[in-house]
């Protein structure tokens, strides 16, 4: 905790400063982000370090295993779909990037199996959305004999699950209707911090590049 209370003064004093006008006007104006940022809860993926992005530039979503669930499965008390309205509907935030990693406890209890699943039921329904995931992974990665690679495997199609799940919202389907609203599929490499971002063309993920000003389709994961 000590940790903790010396980060908020040595922001504080150190670099609210150069912040201040920025959170006035946040204040002032309210927030605007571009982009509605769903990642996994893991310490180690800061959805604002890693896209050096500035106070008001992401609707953050964070969750066991960065998952979507379909919209009506989990029920009316579901808070992943609650901020995913808010951010669509209220918000109106231009993308949705579903951002998976290497290394999730998510993927390795859902590939797995929890130690003891009867002490965790929350944790244990909440990955049961992911089933469809763990089977894909059964049925078609057969190959992957390497663990680190099956484990990377079953993040990246959880990403496409969540992707396709985002599709059940009817205000998701409206935005993508429109064009207004853009769905990304990333994957975050621990180890080495490298971004890989899905192509619907090549129908994988590549490293993360600069988008070509003439056409934004390489961005753009319709799976
Ligand atoms: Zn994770």
């Amino acid at each position: 905790m000590q940790q903790l209370i010396d980060g908020v003064h040595r922001f504080q004093t150190e670099q609210f400063g150069r912040y201040r006008r920025l959170f006035r006007r946040l204040s002032k104006e309210g927030q605007n982000p571009h982009t509605l940022f769903i990642t996994c809860c893991d310490s180690r993926v800061l959805a604002e370090l890693i896209t050096q992005s500035q106070p008001g530039d992401l609707f953050v979503l964070k969750n066991i295993g960065n998952i979507v669930p379909p919209a009506h499965v989990t029920g009316s008390t579901n808070s992943t779909a609650a901020a995913i309205e808010f951010a669509v509907q209220t918000l109106q935030v231009n993308d949705i990037v579903v951002c998976g990693h290497s290394q999730c406890g998510a993927i390795v209890a859902l590939m797995d199996g929890l130690p003891n699943p009867d002490a965790a039921p929350h944790l244990r329904d909440w990955l049961a959305l992911a089933h469809p995931v763990r089977e894909l992974i059964k049925t078609n990665y057969n190959h992957l004999r390497d663990t680190e690679a099956r484990l990377d495997a079953a993040a990246e199609e959880n990403v496409l699950f969540s992707l396709e799940n985002l599709h059940t919202y009817p205000a998701v389907a409206a935005g993508l209707a429109a064009g207004s609203l853009h769905l990304h599929g990333w994957f975050f490499k621990i180890a080495t911090a490298e971004l890989f971002a899905y192509d619907p063309a090549n129908k994988q993920f590549a490293p993360l590049r600069k988008p070509d000003p003439a056409s934004n389709e390489a961005s753009e994961s319709q799976p």
